[in-house]
């Protein structure tokens, strides 16, 4: 919770999700995702089981249809089930799917009496078509496309070189056709969707990065690149809140650079914003990652020490402050250099955060009335009614 490197806990930009329950999330989208498919191939067997009904095929086809879906749907269950599928490159899974999913409808059309009807398994295949559409890139689309027409083709010529009687010369040719077609213009929708949802996701991620920098720049002095005042005030507002929750101790270090108006006067204003930068990654930069450090307004800085009580935070604002002074300009002079006066409070739960604020701003008042370049420690002021 330092400042420059402006990082995220859990309290200040919301909780990021944690990788394990992401996966979860993936893994139960993909198996209702499975579940869906095999709905379609359920579809695609009532349609089946009418044909048998109808003596277009031997019963034999229709347990063998069964046993293909249940067979490719738990392999794909299973997988999915044992996280196996994560070591995949598309751990959905979908082009995989899509290209064992005609495999079971082509193994009816090869033994359908009637050629006509093949158009209904013609029809199945553009089921597969319609779930890539979400998921498939320009390429796979075409692959799978590709794939489709060669199966179709691979059984049209299998019929011919071993059942030619059930086929139907002019109506196939226009089946084919109307096929090839059909697959071709999924295919070129498909492409243009999967080209629609990359630009989709590419403006999202750039949306996201414009929503992380301005989250940024909320919290963030443009200057010193250390929190403003802003995000000091929300994260003393979070701890006095988590210590209502759970009494621990935190204290602030209010901090003011010494003699700054002569330094800005005698070495001009650009020389002056340089120490500001210096000064704020100096402390910014020695800071455990729960504290937080921010500029508090003109030269004066803040930083508050969460789970510290008021001689841990003494510790700290004293090495601030011989850090600071033996900072180098070589740009201003070779012997130049700044103080700080630190005031440092603890917070106590019968005060306001503002109390706090005041207290450590009466230390630092008293830190600079006796000489400056100290540190000095709020008293934890008596409430009026204990004083009678
Ligand atoms: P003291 O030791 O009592 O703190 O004296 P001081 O001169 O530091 O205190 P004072 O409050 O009188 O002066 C603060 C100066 O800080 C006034 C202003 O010129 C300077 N200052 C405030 N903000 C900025 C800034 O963003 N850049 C620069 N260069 N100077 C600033
Ligand atoms: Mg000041
Ligand atoms: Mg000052």
């Amino acid at each position: 919770m330092t400042a420059l490197k402006i990082e995220k806990t859990g309290e200040q930009a919301g909780k990021p999700e944690n990788p394990e329950h992401e996966s979860l999330r993936d893994q139960g989208l993909r198996k209702r995702r499975l579940a869906m498919s095999f709905a379609s191939y359920m579809v695609t067997f009532s349609i089946v089981i009418y044909c048998w009904l109808q003596n277009m095929i031997p019963f034999r086809v229709v347990t063998e249809f069964l046993a293909a879906s249940l067979l490719i749907n738990g392999t794909f269950w299973y997988l999915i089930h044992t996280g196996r599928n994560l070591r995949f490159r598309d751990p959905s899974m979908t082009s995989a799917q899509m290209i064992v999913s005609l495999i079971p409808a082509l193994w009816v059309m090869a033994f359908l009496e009637a050629g006509q009807a093949r158009a209904i398994f013609l029809l199945i295949a553009i089921v597969p078509m319609l779930f890539g559409i979400l998921a498939l890139s320009k390429r796979q689309f075409l692959f799978v496309g590709l794939w489709f027409c060669g199966l179709y083709a691979l059984l049209i010529l299998g019929l011919w070189a071993y059942r030619p009687t059930v086929l139907d010369g002019e109506l196939e040719i226009l089946q084919a056709v109307a096929f090839l077609l059909v697959m071709a213009e999924i295919t070129f929708i498909g492409g243009f969707i999967s080209g629609l949802r990359g630009k989709l996701r590419q403006r999202n991620r750039e949306l996201g990065e414009a929503m992380e920098q301005i989250r940024e720049l909320v919290n963030v002095d443009s200057l010193t690149g250390v929190y403003n005042r802003r995000r000091l005030f929300e994260v003393i507002r979070e701890e006095s809140s988590r210590y209502s929750r759970s009494p621990g101790s935190f204290s602030i270090c209010l901090m003011d650079i010494d003699h700054f108006k002569l330094v800005n006067d005698t070495h001009g204003h650009q020389a002056g914003d340089a120490i500001l930068k210096a000064v704020a990654s100096c402390v910014a930069g020695d800071l455990r990652t729960i504290d937080c450090f921010g500029r508090y307004g003109g030269e004066e800085f803040l930083m508050v020490l969460p789970q510290t009580p008021l001689e841990g935070a003494k510790i700290k604002a004293e090495r601030v402050r011989e850090k600071v002074a033996s900072l180098k300009f070589p740009d201003i002079g070779d012997n130049f250099r700044v103080t700080v006066s630190i005031g440092v409070a603890e917070y106590h739960n019968d005060e306001s955060t503002d109390d706090t604020l005041q207290r450590a701003d009466k230390a630092l008042y008293r830190a600079k009335d006796a000489g400056r370049d100290r540190v000095e420690l709020a008293q934890q002021e008596v409430p009026a009614e204990q004083l009678q």
